[in-house]
């Protein structure tokens, strides 16, 4: 395997990454209230794709990946479903967990939830208060005293060290753009008290009817979001990982904010490389939860659909595009999955190692399968036009490799 190149987010460009020793790997994990839809899927298969071409290479690959077993959609889900919500997120991580293995997904060395976490997060955020890069907002109509924000224009300050982190460091974006998005996913701008609209929050103090841990200093509460990735990542992985990784949605405010308060905690970043999956829509439209259209895994594998096919599906696209799951698609990919399957048995002698080589090189290319699956397609083709001796050691071959780059079981 060649070293890969990979578009990084924040470079707005190719950067290769380095083709020997150790490297890691951080990609956001589920809120677990929804089992796995194809977004989701397509995302970790997307990083899978490089966990495997690095292993290819012979590196070694520390892989770290949060569940956010706590949070406000995760409540709002099991009080709207009379479901408990430990009940709730316990289901739901071993269903995504299920559809991953069916997916050929390597599972990462450490799968973290962010309460058991708790105890790390809380000394982070009390740093931070010290450092006076949080602070705490007094209750406003309804809200109690004491819920922790990150400054960002403190934090934006701290330093003018290259590969310090203020504000837009990793998304590039305006602040109008930013307020637009922090409103979209998850952020408060409107909240009373607050230093900046756009400071996100890393503690909210316990409220009658919500779960809550002990909090030190910072008193019973739940955790932010943001501030548990990269407490997680700290813990499990070095100063800077490789990549941080994730679908385009968690750009702004996810990886800016986890990047700034790394950068606040250690004084060096927290990944050296972004990179970012494409949105995947259904017939044309994006796939919501409020629109009910969301096309999932498990229900894909309860209607007896191949994985294999799934995953192949999934992979006629290349991970940075956005793109829309439909049933031709699909029909195309379990076609596609026949195809290859019944040419295995035709492997002309000495054809694997160039097809094994093309593969390589397409994957090291921003992991553009795409243009792997082209190239077996071609193998293909060729195998059955030659009908000539097969060859059982190339059966095997391009057996192997198709499993161990793109993680097609044939
Ligand atoms: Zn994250």
């Amino acid at each position: 395997m060649p070293a890969v190149r990979i578009f990084d987010t924040v470079e707005g460009a190719y950067s290769t990454l380095e083709a020997a020793g150790e490297q890691s790997l951080y990609v956001c994990g589920i809120t677990p209230y929804d089992a796995t839809h194809m977004g989701h899927a397509a995302s970790y298969v997307a990083f899978d794709l490089l966990n495997r071409a690095w292993r290819d290479g012979g590196q070694r690959v520390a892989y770290v990946q949060n569940v956010t077993d706590i949070d406000d959609p995760l409540l709002e889900r099991a009080t709207a479903t009379g479901v408990d919500w430990r009940e709730l997120a316990a289901s739901q991580i071993e269903l995504f967990q299920t559809d991953m293995a069916a997916l050929n997904v390597l599972a990462p060395d450490h799968y973290v939830g962010a309460v058991e976490s708790i105890p790390e997060i809380v000394p982070a955020i009390e740093r931070l208060l010290q450092l006076g890069l949080a602070y705490r907002v007094a209750g406003t109509a309804g809200e109690p005293d004491g819920d922790v924000y990150y400054d960002v224009e403190a934090a934006s300050k701290q330093s003018t060290d290259a590969g310090a982190w203020t504000l837009g460091s990793v998304s590039g974006l305006s602040e109008t753009e930013m307020l637009e998005l922090f409103a979209e996913r998850g952020g408060d701008p409107g909240r009373g008290g607050k230093r900046q609209a756009l400071d996100p929050l890393l503690w909210r103090v316990a409220r009658d009817g919500e779960p809550s841990w002990p909090g030190g200093e910072l008193g019973e509460g739940r955790p932010g979001w943001h501030i548990e990735c990269t407490v997680i990542a700290q813990k499990y992985l070095p100063a800077p990982f490789t990549l941080q990784g994730g679908g385009s949605d968690l750009v702004f405010p996810h990886h800016e904010m986890g990047a700034g308060h790394a950068y606040s905690l250690s004084g060096v970043p927290l990944a050296r490389h972004f990179a970012h999956a494409g949105m995947v829509g259904l017939d044309g439209e994006k796939m919501s939860k409020s629109k009910g259209n969301l096309v999932l895994v498990s229900k894909l594998r309860a209607d007896g659909e191949d994985p294999a096919a799934i995953r192949l599906a999934i992979l006629a696209h290349h991970y940075r595009s956005d793109w829309s799951w439909t049933d031709a698609g699909f029909a195309e990919a379990k076609a596609r999955l026949e195809d290859w399957r019944s040419a295995l048995a035709m492997a002309p002698e000495g054809s694997a190692a160039a097809l094994v080589a093309e593969m390589r090189t397409e994957l090291a290319d921003d992991l553009n399968a795409p243009g792997a699956l082209a190239a077996v397609d071609r193998w293909a083709a060729e195998a059955r036009k030659q009908a000539v001796a097969a060859s059982a050691m190339d059966e095997a071959l391009v057996s192997d490799a198709v499993n161990s780059l793109l993680g097609v079981e044939l």
